[in-house]
C-alpha cells in the first residue's frame, strides 16, 4: 500500500507555481499546494508576487510593445510608397 504524500515544502511549492497559475497541475498537487498555502506566510507572499508580475508583464506586451510594432510598421509602409 502506499502512503499518502507529505505536504509540499515551500522548495517544492516554488517549483510548482507557475503550473498552479497556468491552471495545469493535477487535481491532487493542487490540493496540496493549495493546504500549503494556507498554511504559510511565506509562500502567499510569494504567490501573490507572482500573480502581479504575470498582470504586469501582461500590461507591458500589450500598451508598451504593441505601439512600437505599430510605429515600425507605419514607417516601413512609408518608405515603400516614397
Ligand atoms: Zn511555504
Amino acid at each position: 500500500m502506499r502512503l499518502r504524500k507529505p505536504p509540499l515544502t515551500c522548495r517544492e511549492l516554488v517549483e510548482l507555481v507557475t503550473d498552479y497559475l497556468e491552471g495545469a497541475l493535477r487535481a491532487r498537487d493542487r490540493r496540496r499546494f493549495d493546504s500549503h498555502i494556507a498554511g504559510c506566510a511565506g509562500c502567499r507572499a510569494y504567490l501573490a508576487q507572482m500573480r502581479a508580475t504575470i498582470d504586469t508583464l501582461g500590461e507591458l506586451s500589450e500598451e508598451t510593445l504593441a505601439p512600437e510594432a505599430k510605429r515600425e510598421l507605419m514607417e516601413r509602409f512609408r518608405d515603400w510608397k516614397r
